[in-house]
């Protein structure tokens, strides 16, 4: 999914933050990605952008806070960084990590659906962190590249 600039301001101003360049940049590395991102994953994606690590790590922290970038994965003990529609997106679905290429992907199932969880925790789940493991599709077509 790509965000414009001004729906990545919209949402910012929203969730009551500040609008910043560097906001505006990780939400939009985020909302583009096939799937959740890590820290240094953003890094990357970063490019020739000036600012210091310690500058989009305290930002992706306040995204995080507000609920725009949930951490929707652990895998390994790494924390992987989404883009949230609203504070309720929790990516209520299975991430699949990758055993070959590493990539952690949203898989489109709701997990809470499928659960059909009924009485008073019915309206209590905000996110789900369910990771499967295996090979993604790409890896399973193209084997040993
Ligand atoms: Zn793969
Ligand atoms: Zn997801």
């Amino acid at each position: 999914m790509r965000i414009s600039k001004d729906q990545a301001r919209r949402r910012l101003r929203d969730c009551g933050l500040r609008v910043t360049a560097p906001r505006v940049t990780v939400l939009g590395i985020l909302a583009e990605a096939e799937g959740p991102l890590s820290f240094s994953q953003v890094l990357e994606r970063l490019g020739g952008a000036e600012w210091d690590q310690a500058t989009i790590y305290r930002n992706l922290v306040k995204l995080r806070e507000v609920g725009l970038a949930p951490v929707v994965s652990r895998v390994d003990g790494i924390d992987r960084y989404a883009f949230a529609l609203d504070p309720d997106d929790g990516h209520r679905h299975p991430h699949f990590l990758c055993e070959d290429c590493g990539r952690v992907a949203c898989l489109k199932e709701d997990l809470t659906a499928a659960l059909s969880i009924d009485g008073p925790w019915a309206e209590s789940v905000r996110g789900a962190m369910v990771q499967l493991r295996g090979h993604c599709p790409d890896c399973l077509a193209h084997p040993g590249v």
